[in-house]
């Protein structure tokens, strides 16, 4: 059987790259290739060397001005001479970027059968500002199987009338990443100039609270709030250190240096390649953040997470008790940051619960499916 697995964004790369290294493992039953559309390129790199990936396609699609009108155009019509040459059997794409939804129909248009991975997240809103619910609900309608994360998505799947057999729930495949990247990064003979300038960085006297930020919907007075509560978390707590690798966007810069440069328990520091943050994270206390993805990943190190946003696409996480939505409101971040840094026993209970998105075996199942087929 020949698969093709297709993917273009960082978070894409990592999600994807356990299920790349597990069809790998079994290269008697399957000839396995791997193609970057490259729709973000410097941070898909820095992933793929880091899993030891080397891709047999890059379409190298990143251009200074991206929109979405030609880089979907361009994706569907540089994947044709690939899924002619290469006739793969299965086509598997993730999640809700230009490059599932594309890499979708362009697999589709082939005759190759579709596989989702990350099936069934749904915000409901496709008249967002952001198309992520329309490309993963396209992603939805053409994929012939769907590996969903959680049973929520898998519920979602149903009601737009996917058969039952299609679907198969399977917990993240980010799971099965954040575990390979934590023991990699932990063992003694890994070395990461980058892990360690962080360690001159991190006071390990100090409760380490980490904070990422970079949604579109956060922008503006999203995070001129952010930035003045964690001022005040600072302030308040004495004995914690908040870092910060700020994302590079300047809409993001722009507040957060103005308004947090120069207090000394809080340390703004440029954004950090994946197996980095991966440590930062195994030595956090909290995590406060926007992100998706380490709303996922958190709770698998036993790091409880504060939501910076007003709506989740990840309800289970909520639900499950592991990440608590906080939206940008000051005295509700306060709060909850405080009775989390100060009250043991709700610290010690939120960073030992069950982690909904899985437990590391996510592409063992992906791959025993598709092996019965
Ligand atoms: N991440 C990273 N470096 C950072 C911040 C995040 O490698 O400085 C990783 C993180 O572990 C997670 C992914 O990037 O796997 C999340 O990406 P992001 O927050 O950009 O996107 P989202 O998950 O919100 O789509």
């Amino acid at each position: 059987k020949k698969n093709l697995i297709i993917f273009g964004t960082r978070p894409e790369a990592i999600k994807m790259a356990p299920l790349v290294k597990a069809f790998l493992k079994q290269s008697g039953t399957f000839e396995t290739r791997v193609c970057i559309t490259a729709q973000h390129r410097e941070m898909l790199d820095q992933v793929l060397s880091f899993f030891e990936i080397t891709p047999d396609y890059d379409l190298d699609l990143m251009t200074p001005n991206q929109n979405l009108y030609s880089l979907t155009a361009d994706i569907i019509t540089n994947l044709k001479p690939i899924l002619e040459e290469f006739k793969p059997d299965y086509v598997y794409v993730h999640g809700d970027t230009t490059t599932t939804m594309a890499a979708s129909i362009a697999a589709f248009y082939s005759g190759a059968k579709v596989c989702h991975v990350e099936a069934g997240l749904r915000t409901f809103n496709k008249r967002s500002p952001f198309p992520e619910e329309v490309n993963r609900s396209i992603a939805g309608a053409i994929a012939d199987y769907h590996f969903s994360p959680t049973a929520t998505s898998k519920q979602n799947l149903l009601n737009e009338n996917i058969k039952e057999e299609a679907i198969l729930v399977t917990g993240n495949t980010v799971i099965d990443a954040l575990q390979f990247s934590a023991e990699k990064v932990t063992s003694e003979t890994y070395s990461d100039i980058e892990i360690d300038a962080l360690k001159s960085v991190v006071d390990s006297s100090k409760k380490l609270v980490l904070v990422t930020g970079h949604r579109r919907e956060n922008h503006g007075q999203g995070f001129i709030n952010i930035c003045s509560t964690l001022k005040e978390i600072a302030l308040q707590n004495k004995a914690v250190q908040i870092i910060y690798p700020v994302h590079l966007n300047p809409k993001v810069q722009k507040p957060v240096y103005e308004l947090l440069e120069g207090i000394h328990n809080i340390q703004l520091i440029d954004p950090l390649s994946y197996p980095a943050f991966v440590w930062l994270m195994g030595q956090s206390y909290l995590i406060i953040t926007d992100s998706g993805g380490v709303q996922e990943e958190a709770p698998s190190l036993g790091k409880p997470v504060l939501v910076m946003r007003e709506t989740t696409e990840r309800p289970e996480a909520v639900a499950a008790g592991t990440v608590c939505l906080v939206g940008t409101d000051k005295s509700k971040i306060v709060t909850e940051a405080n009775r989390l840094l100060n009250n043991t026993e709700a610290y010690s209970e939120m960073s030992t619960l069950h982690n909904p998105y899985g437990d590391g075996t996510s592409c063992q199942k992906i791959v025993e499916f598709i092996s019965k087929l």
